[in-house]
């Protein structure tokens, strides 16, 4: 949301969400009170708020149920006065706007209030300050309160004051508060002493969303609880309230929204430009206002807030990072930090909700770094419905394909299989058929980590696109490889499947990350129906058990590839215990380790099969991450343009554009969403990175460092790299399957 604040000289405007709600949230936040009745221009609308500025200009705001303020235009300084009446009450907001071209803005209000007992007996004042700053990008909101009535200005007693970042320190008075973009809270004190029992005042930042509230109110006139919170991101806002004076702000939503005074908020300028991922580059400008690319071409005679000179710098469409675990969501700023602006989550047969995935997605919005496309994860949907063994009952079954039905309703991309997890080991392909073709009927995406990589590879690749085929519905095969001794060199032939399944319509895609080890449990070590129930399988099976241990650690690559990264035995090789113990590899693993042992690094691919897969026209990028034990986790993306692109000559630029944004976009249906390309009217998804210096440094030993190269990421048109430095935008948001055809008409342009 951009609020312009203008006068005749001089015109600048507001950038930051964060700003602008502060803005929004100043003028309609109404603090019940002993006040006065400001004498100004004043209409009675009832219900309703009243703007008159200072050129006459007046707005009447209904606010009834979802109602919807545009339009409204805020000539700079002067004094402008809003008040809402009912029912012969009042109340509002008297607004000083001060402030120049270079210098801070001041916004000066004054909360007045008259008793809803028709009396006006109540005296004292109180008073909220904000005062923003907003040159360059970090700037310093405050709310101060002043319940000694001393009305503006003045730092003295009774200030209490709510800060935002200043671009230099926190500075706060009687505020509890983590970090700007996730959480501040703080109760607005009588004095210098805190009082949680009166006018105690809570405020909730987190990227895109605000909400405030306030309850406690000792005042007659106001026992009931307010808050105002931002729309999903998108600018307005809801007032919710309940209690003598806030009572008509039921449902309030508002939007201002005012022409920007420069063209763009960000311009990207001379920047070898990637549209996507099949075609030439091109010598384009790309100006991007709020979320969206507005302007594509020469711009060069256009202004913007921020001006990104993109010369000797490749720009492309964000990275998607095609299989993540990045469930919790959050800030992601490893992903980040690799150029990925969407992550795919919610992979290998587990997600963090499948009965009510909707409030999950709800509760990510606003703290969101990259963009977040959830799966639902098929272990967790029999554990919902008690399932755990092979065959679900009817009931069970239907119970299932209802939540996932759902699930997918609210948005959820599609289904992920673990078949080497628990407990997703026990079920029959038929079951995952079924399941299929629920995806199948919302064009989602079926991802398999599949029952093998190893040994029985090739059968494991026959099972999932047997599902996708007889399900109705993409494939995706998760983190491709050959695994152990027993696969390698079958690349080809798993190619050769896929491309069968392609050449009859199916469609099945893969994806994979650059690197010869993989990371997972220790307990793939141990065979499935001795994990059902491990002290029966000692006892009584010890045999057959330290044979399929055997079998299972050869398949990996053998106990001096297993690195353990966790538990007693954590940086040490399999081997390594071992010989220490003097035991057999297995023997460690049952009796030492056992089920539940923590995890492992396993080096147990081969080069050759890494890039006959990475070669693949379907095959896209996908981390696999988060993980800090292994590189891939901080690296993937770096590495596949720094190392194998460039450095081995494999792909064209092009063709690294595909695998690592375009490829991912179309299996998510994202260009559908306005997504995953260079165009106008597409958000403003971006990175942009020298082709000459991306790199990945990390490596086993070092697997968090951070990659070289990345330059400048663009999150919906927050820019969270900027100039290779890191800085929290939130500006990420859940994309929902379901949501594609939904046009976001927030913004009048
Ligand atoms: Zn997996």
């Amino acid at each position: 949301m951009v609020i312009c604040l203008k006068n005749t000289q001089n015109c600048f405007y507001y950038r930051s969400v964060i700003r602008d709600i502060f803005m929004i949230l100043f003028l309609f936040l109404f603090i019940p009170s002993f006040g006065e009745i400001y004498e100004d221009d004043f209409e009675d609308s009832s219900p309703g708020l009243v703007w008159t500025d200072a050129m006459g200009i007046h707005s009447i705001i209904d606010v009834t149920s979802e109602s919807r303020l545009s339009g409204i235009t805020h000539p700079c300084s002067g004094t402008k006065v809003i008040k809402v009446a009912e029912d012969g009450n009042t109340a509002g907001i008297h607004l000083t706007l001060a402030g120049g071209e270079g210098q801070d803005m001041t916004v000066e209000a004054w909360v007045f209030c008259e008793g809803n007992d028709g009396s006006v007996s109540h005296s004292g004042y109180q008073a909220i300050v904000a005062r923003a700053s907003y040159q360059g990008i970090e700037n310093f909101i405050r709310l101060a309160w002043d319940p000694d009535h001393s009305e503006s200005g003045d730092s003295g007693d009774g200030w209490v004051k709510l800060q935002a970042y200043n671009g230099a320190t926190w500075d706060y008075f009687g505020i509890d508060y983590s970090q700007f973009g996730s959480q501040t809270q703080g109760y607005i004190l009588n004095g210098t002493t805190w009082s949680s029992s009166w006018h105690k005042f809570k405020l909730v930042v987190g990227g895109n969303q605000v909400s405030a509230f306030i309850d406690d109110m000792e005042t007659p006139q106001a026992t009931g609880t307010m808050s105002i919170t931002l729309r999903d991101g998108q600018g307005g806002f809801y007032v919710y309230t309940s209690g003598d004076y806030a009572g008509y702000f039921d449902n309030f939503s508002a939007n201002v929204t005012i022409p920007p005074p420069t063209d763009f908020d960000v311009l990207i300028r001379n920047g070898e430009v990637y549209t996507d991922g099949n075609s030439s580059s091109q010598l384009t400008d790309i100006g991007i206002n709020r979320e969206m690319i507005s302007e594509m071409g020469d711009l060069s005679g256009k202004s913007a807030d921020v001006t990104i000179d993109a010369s000797n710098l490749m720009v492309t469409p964000g990275f998607i990072d095609a299989h993540t675990h990045a469930d919790s969501g959050g800030a992601l700023s490893s992903y980040i930090n690799q150029g990925v602006t969407t992550v795919v989550t919610g992979d290998c047969g587990s997600s963090p909700s499948v009965t009510n995935v909707g409030a999950y997605y709800n509760s990510l919005e606003g703290e969101l770094g990259p963009n977040y496309i959830g799966l639902v994860g098929h272990n967790n949907l029999r554990s919902a419905v008690g399932l755990s063994g092979s065959t679900p009952t009817p009931t069970q079954m239907t119970a299932m394909k209802n939540y996932l039905d759902q699930a997918l309703r609210d948005g959820a991309f599609g289904l992920s299989t673990g078949l080497i997890y628990a407990s997703g080991y026990n079920s029959t392909t038929e079951e995952i058929i079924e399941l299929a073709g629920v995806v199948a009927s919302h064009k989602g995406v079926y991802a398999s980590h599949m029952r093998s990589e190893g040994e029985f590879l090739l059968e494991a690749v026959d099972e999932a696109i047997q599902i996708g085929h007889e399900g109705g519905c993409n494939v995706q095969i998760s983190h491709i490889k050959c695994a152990g001794p027993f696969a390698w060199g079958e690349a080809s032939q798993v190619l050769a499947k896929v491309d069968a399944a392609n050449a009859v319509g199916d469609q099945v895609r893969m994806d994979q990350y650059p690197y010869t080890a993989s990371q997972t449990t220790l307990d793939v070590l141990l065979p499935s129906w001795a994990l059902d129930n491990w002290s029966d399988a000692v006892t009584n099976h010890r045999v057959e058990l330290e044979e399929d241990v055997r079998e299972l650690i050869y398949d990996r690559g053998g106990a001096e590839n297993v690195y353990i990264i966790s538990g007693t035995y954590n940086h040490q090789y399999l081997s390594e215990v071992a010989t220490s113990l003097g035991k057999d590899p297995e023997d460690v693993m049952i009796n030492n380790i056992g089920p539940g042992g923590g995890s492992a690094i396993y080096f147990q691919m081969q080069e050759d099969d890494v890039q006959t897969f990475m070669a693949h026209s379907q095959l896209m990028l996908g981390s696999d991450s988060p993980t800090s034990d292994h590189p891939r986790g901080s690296s993937t993306f770096p590495r596949f343009w720094g190392h194998y692109v460039r450095d081995l000559g494999i792909f064209s630029k092009i063709e690294g554009v595909r695998k690592t944004s375009t490829l991912a976009a179309q299996q998510f249906r994202l260009l559908e969403q306005k997504r995953g390309i260079l165009q106008v009217g597409y958000y403003a998804d971006i990175t942009i990175f020298g082709y000459n210096s991306i790199i990945d440094r990390a490596d086993y030993d070092n697997p968090t460092l951070s990659p070289l190269g990345i330059k400048y990421v663009i999150v919906n048109g927050g820019v969270v790299v900027n100039n290779g430095v890191y800085q929290p935008a939130y500006s990420g948001k859940v994309l929902r399957l379901s949501n594609q055809t939904l046009v976001e008409n927030w913004y009048v342009y």
